[in-house]
């Protein structure tokens, strides 16, 4: 039996990654280098950035790193014309960036709803629009939301973190019906509890929550970030071309839905 090549899924498409510091950003940013996608990572923690990218780079691949706040409409912009200015087009956009909070929502007030909605919600927004231009042009997009099953069930003591997931969900859905006469898809995965810093926070805040979570997930276990991972970079491919404004829920079997 001849062995046949590997062929890469993303060869020659440069993607950028908010939240590709840590957790599902930083395993999307590896898996797509691997994959042959040169890699624009980005997140409010520049060090955190800079240290995956260069992974990247030791591995062989093509990586940049820039520090952007996704609240930020000057650092998207920013960024976005360097990558134009290096790599001349944008395929791919994971908006990974997120931000919660664990509280009753009677107690809760206005500052943390504000930082929630502006890193989730608002921040896909801003760094979606910023690329839009750049894709119509080339007639080609790939957009991956990450939002969460708490967008869709509703998750009690995160009403604000659930709130703005309902959003992104809402908005992929009424943008992918606005682009796709541009060839650009429009999807959100909705992951289930996975093994992240950002995870690891609802334990040391309340470890009953978290104990809580995991019970309900038909599997009795947490994803791991590349789990995710490999969802999003079937919705960055080729393969996916007919499937937009759809909601992919990756939780190992915590909602059935
Ligand atoms: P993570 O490991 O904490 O990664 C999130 C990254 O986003 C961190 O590097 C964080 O930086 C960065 N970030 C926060 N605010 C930002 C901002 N304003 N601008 C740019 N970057 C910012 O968490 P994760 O679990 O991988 O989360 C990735 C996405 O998955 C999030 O959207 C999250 O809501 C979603 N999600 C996660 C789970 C889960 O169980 N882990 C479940 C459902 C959905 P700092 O660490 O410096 O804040």
């Amino acid at each position: 039996m001849s062995a046949q090549a590997k062929t890469n899924k993303l060869t020659d498409k440069v993607a950028i990654i908010t939240g590709g510091g840590s957790g599902i950003g930083a395993a999307t940013s590896r898996l797509f280098a691997k994959e042959g996608a040169k890699v624009v990572v980005t997140d409010i923690d520049e060090a955190a950035a800079e240290g995956v990218a260069k992974g990247l780079e030791q591995d062989g691949g093509q990586a940049l790193a820039a520090k952007v706040d996704v609240t930020c409409k000057e650092e998207i912009d920013n960024t976005v014309r360097d990558v134009l200015a290096r790599w001349g087009k944008i395929d791919i956009l994971v908006n990974c960036a997120g931000t919660g909070d664990i509280g009753w929502f009677i107690e809760s007030d206005e500052t943390t709803w504000d930082r929630i909605i502006a890193v989730n919600l608002k921040g896909t927004m801003l760094f979606t629009h910023a690329v839009l231009p750049s894709m119509v042009e080339h007639k080609y997009g790939k957009i991956i939301n990450i939002a969460s099953i708490a967008g869709k069930t509703g998750a009690g003591m995160q009403v604000p973190y659930s709130a703005s997931k309902a959003g992104v969900s809402g908005f992929t859905k009424a943008l992918a019906r606005e682009v796709a006469r541009h060839r650009i898809n429009v999807n959100d995965i909705c992951p289930g509890p996975i093994d992240t810093p950002m995870y690891g926070q609802i334990g040391d805040l309340d470890p009953e929550l978290q104990k809580k979570y995991v019970r309900g997930v038909a599997q009795r276990r947490m994803g791991r970030p590349e789990e995710l991972a490999a969802a999003v970079l079937f919705l960055a491919s080729d393969e996916c071309e007919f499937i937009t404004g759809h909601s992919l829920v990756v939780d190992g079997g915590s909602t059935m839905i």
